[in-house]
């Protein structure tokens, strides 16, 4: 099979003919037909994620076909369409996997990271943390729903029941970043629907329940504290960000929080694609073939296109229809 190896951190992908893998028990073997390029990717290809095992296929954004079954699988069937996110691995017994927060377990390995990812045609995941797929939309679409999707969709639970909801930051999760002065992307967040869209130096037309901070930069924590209405949370969904400078307790008093979120649990998951069958959310994508994941990092570093990078794995979709 064809697949896009990392061999070490700061090199650039390279192609690579590697043996199909075989399913181990417990595993599905998956025929890979799109595979999202997450900005993870891109900081693990930079070298600034610890831990990583290499050589390594990265891609945690997988959508693919069951072509395999390890012994012991149960539940799945050859041909369906599943999902492959980034929590790939949990050790189950520990105080977060117990208390119903397991992507916070303490042993945790991740796809396309520990385990194997979907930069190739076929990859191995452990069927339990595996995700049945609607059949529509199609994968390039379905992709970027299995990370940015999904902690967008986190983060939307953490905001509890909120009426006046504020995105910061307008990219693969909320679909790309608004600026002051960006007007693109803010007419981007209008057309997906949004009732107001502006530069993050201008407040909202009303103060916010909560608000869901995409974009990396710090700077946004004490700013989107101040739209804040009483009781309201800041919701950080980012992994990286810039320090957070210093601001009065005030903006603070009045119950109003700050909190993270962690990628996802399977609950998550299966709760997030569940609420899709009934409004399949529109993804704005930038399409490759599997051979060009460099020129897709590269792009995605550059902001070069709006929404998210997809690898396209170029496979026989008419042999998994017809069945
Ligand atoms: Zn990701
Ligand atoms: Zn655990």
């Amino acid at each position: 099979m064809r697949a896009m190896v990392l061999d070490g951190p700061g090199q650039p992908l390279r192609l690579a003919e590697l043996p199909c893998p075989v399913p181990q028990a417990g595993q599905l073997l998956l025929a890979v037909q799109a595979c999202g390029v997450c900005r993870t990717d891109l900081h693990l290809r930079d070298g600034e994620l610890p831990d990583a095992v290499w050589p390594l296929v990265p891609g945690h954004e997988i959508v693919a076909r069951v072509a395999g079954l390890g012994p012991g699988v149960r539940g799945w069937r050859q041909g369906q369409r599943v999902g492959v996110p980034w929590l790939g691995w949990t050790c189950g017994h520990c105080r977060f996997c117990t208390s119903g927060r397991e992507n916070l377990c303490v042993q945790a390995c991740f796809t396309g990271y520990q385990l194997p990812g979907g930069y190739a045609e076929y990859t191995l995941a452990d069927a339990r943390y595996c995700l049945p797929l609607p059949e529509a939309p199609a994968p390039e679409h379905l992709a970027p729903l299995l990370c940015a999707g999904l902690i967008g969709y986190r983060a939307l639970r953490m905001a509890g029941d909120a009426g006046r909801l504020g995105i910061y930051g307008f990219g693969a999760a909320a679909h790309l970043i608004t600026r002051p002065g960006d007007g693109a992307s803010q007419a981007f967040a209008l057309s997906l629907g949004a009732c107001w869209a502006g530069g993050s130096d201008a407040p909202p037309p009303e103060p916010l329940d909560a608000a869901l901070i995409f974009a990396p930069a710090g700077a946004l924590v004490p700013l989107a504290l101040r739209h804040l209405d009483k009781g309201g949370c800041v919701v950080c969904a980012g992994i990286h960000m810039s320090d957070i400078p210093g601001f009065p307790y005030a903006w603070l008093w009045g119950e109003r929080s700050i909190r993270s979120v962690a990628h996802l649990t399977r609950a998550d998951g299966q709760a997030f694609f569940e609420a899709i069958r009934q409004a399949p959310p529109r993804t704005e994508v930038q399409v490759f073939p599997l051979e060009q994941a460099n020129e897709a990092l590269e792009q995605l570093r550059r902001g070069a296109f709006q929404g998210a990078a997809v690898l396209r794995v170029a496979g026989d979709e008419a042999a998994w229809t017809a069945e």
